[in-house]
C-alpha cells in the first residue's frame, strides 16, 4: 500500500526554532556566568582594597603614635655610631644636636622626621613595607613629595581626610595609602623656623605596601574561581544540551503522532478521508503530467447497517477494521487505500487501466466475501461489498472520476450488491 507522503518543512521549522532557542539558552548561560565571575572578581578586589586600606591606615597610626611620643620628649637622644650620625637638618635649623655625658659617652637627637626615615628602612627591609613623611616645604630634600603625594597633600588642603591609590606601574607594584599630619606644640619648636603654629596642616605621612604578597595570596581563588567557571560552563552547557536534545525528541514524537492523527483514521488505522482525497489529488496531477492511465475503486459494505442492528455497534467496528486489513493485504505497495466514510473505501490504483482496475476490484470484494467475520463473539459472519470502478479520461477532473466510480458503485447496488461494476 502506498503512504500518504507528507512535506517535512513543518518539522524543520520545529527544529530551526529548537536551535535557535538552545543557542539563546547556551547565550544566556554564557552571559550569566560571566556577570557572576565579574562580580566575584570585583567583590575579591574590593575586599582586597579594603583590607590593605585598612593595613594603610592602622601603619599611619603607628607611626603617628610613635611622632607624638618622640615629639612630646623633645625628641630622644641615641648614642652615636658609625651608623648614627648627627642630624645635619636640625644644625641647619639651629639646634644642637649633639650633646656628650659625663661618663663621655656622645649623644645626637632623633627627631620625629629622622625616627620615621628610619623606621620606614627597618620596616623595609623586614616586610618591603615604607612610609614617608613628606610636605610642601620640606626641610629635608628626601622628605620632598613625589607626584601622587603631591596631589595627595593638594587633596587634604581641600578637606580630603585620607588618599590611596593602587600603583599597578611601579616596580615592584604598590598599594600607596596617606593622611595628613597637623601640627601641635610638641612640634612647634623645630617647625616654628618655618613660620608653622599649632594645628596648621604641615604634610602628611605616605605608606607603600607592596602588592607582591596579597597578589600571591589571591593566585590560588583565583585560579580555583577559573577552574569552577570553566566547569560550571562546561557542565551547564552538557546539561543544557542534553534538556534540549530530551525535547527536541519529545517534539519530533509529538510532530509525527500529530501528523499520523491529521492523516489517519482513527479506527481502522488507514489514511482518513482528507489524507486519501489529498493522496488522489497527487496521483491525478502526476497521471496526467506523465500521460500514464489512473483508476479509484469505490467500496461500500452491502447491508452495514443491519450488522450495527443485528450485532451491535461494536460488532460493526469490528468489521470496518477487518474490512481495511482485508483491503490492505489485497491491493499493491503503490496503490493507496482510504476510509471516506462511514461503511465507505476508496482504493486509488495509479498506472492502472481499466482492465486491471477492474480485476483488482474483484479481488478486493472476492476477499471481503471469502472468510466469514467473527464479529459476535465467534460467530461466523458473511459480509459483502460492492464496488465500482472508473479510470481517469482525458482532462477529467478528480472529483469527475470519484463521481463516476460512486455512480457504477450505484450499479452494482441496483444489479444485486456483492459485485464490481466498472464504468465505461
Ligand atoms: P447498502 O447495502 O445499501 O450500502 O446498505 P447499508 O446498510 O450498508 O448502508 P447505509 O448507508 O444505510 O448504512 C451505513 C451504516 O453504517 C449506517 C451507520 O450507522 C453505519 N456506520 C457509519 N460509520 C460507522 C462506524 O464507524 N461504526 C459502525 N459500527 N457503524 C458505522
Ligand atoms: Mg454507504
Ligand atoms: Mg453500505
Amino acid at each position: 500500500m502506498g503512504r500518504i507522503r507528507h512535506t517535512n518543512s513543518r518539522r524543520i521549522g520545529n527544529l530551526h526554532g529548537l536551535w535557535t532557542f538552545r543557542w539563546q539558552i547556551a547565550i544566556v548561560a554564557i552571559i550569566y556566568t560571566i556577570v557572576v565571575f565579574v562580580g566575584i572578581s570585583v567583590q575579591t578586589t574590593r575586599v582586597v582594597t579594603e583590607t590593605l586600606r585598612a593595613q594603610g591606615s592602622s601603619t599611619f597610626d603607628l607611626i603617628y603614635d610613635a611622632r607624638t611620643w618622640n615629639a612630646g620628649h623633645g625628641g630622644v637622644w641615641v648614642e652615636k655610631s658609625d651608623t648614627v650620625d648627627t642630624n645635619q637638618w636640625l644644625l641647619k635649623i639651629g639646634i644642637d644636636a649633639d650633646i656628650s655625658t659625663t661618663d663621655g659617652r656622645d649623644l645626637t637627637l632623633r627627631n620625629p622626621s629622622a625616627m620615621t626615615r628610619e623606621l620606614s628602612e627597618i620596616t623595609k627591609s623586614e616586610r618591603g613595607v615604607t612610609f614617608h613623611l613628606t610636605s610642601f616645604d620640606a626641610l629635608n630634600p628626601y622628605n620632598d613629595p613625589d607626584p601622587w603625594e603631591l596631589e595627595a597633600l593638594e587633596s587634604f588642603e581641600n578637606g580630603e581626610t585620607w588618599a590611596e591609590t593602587l600603583d599597578r606601574e611601579a616596580d615592584p607594584q604598590v598599594y600607596r595609602y596617606m593622611e595628613p599630619l597637623y601640627l601641635d606644640d610638641s612640634c612647634t619648636q623645630c617647625h616654628a623656623v618655618q613660620g608653622y603654629s599649632a594645628g596648621d596642616f604641615r604634610g602628611g605621612i605616605s605608606i607603600n605596601i607592596p602588592l607582591e604578597e596579597f597578589d600571591r595570596l589571591l593566585i590560588q581563588p583565583r585560579i580555583v574561581l577559573g577552574v569552577l567557571g570553566f566547569l560550571t560552563l562546561v557542565f551547564g552547557a552538557s546539561i543544557i544540551q542534553y534538556l534540549v536534545k530530551r525535547l527536541g525528541r519529545k517534539i519530533d514524537e509529538a510532530t509525527e503522532q500529530l501528523e499520523h492523527l491529521a492523516v489517519t483514521d482513527v479506527l481502522t488505522q488507514i489514511p482518513n478521508r482528507r489524507a486519501t482525497l489529498e493522496r488522489l489529488s497527487h496521483e491525478h496531477s502526476r497521471s496526467i503530467r506523465t500521460e500514464s492511465p489512473l483508476s479509484v475503486i469505490s467500496i461500500d459494505i452491502d447491508h452495514f447497517k443491519s450488522i450495527n442492528d443485528t450485532l451491535g455497534h461494536a460488532a460493526g467496528d469490528h468489521v470496518l477494521k477487518e474490512i481495511a486489513r482485508r483491503l490492505t493485504e489485497s491491493v499493491r505497495e503503490y496503490d493507496g487505500i482510504g476510509r471516506i466514510g462511514g461503511e465507505e473505501f476508496l482504493v486509488i490504483a495509479p498506472d492502472t487501466d481499466s482492465k486491471d482496475a477492474h480485476a483488482l476490484g474483484e479481488r478486493i470484494i472476492s476477499a471481503i466475501r471469502r472468510d466469514p467475520f467473527t464479529a459476535d463473539e465467534g460467530m461466523p459472519l458473511i459480509v459483502t461489498a460492492s464496488a465500482g470502478v472508473a479510470t481517469l479520461a482525458a482532462d477529467e477532473s478528480e472529483d469527475s472520476l470519484l463521481a463516476r466510480a460512486d455512480g457504477a458503485l450505484y450499479d452494482a447496488k441496483d444489479a444485486g450488491r456483492d459485485q464490481i461494476v466498472s464504468c465505461d
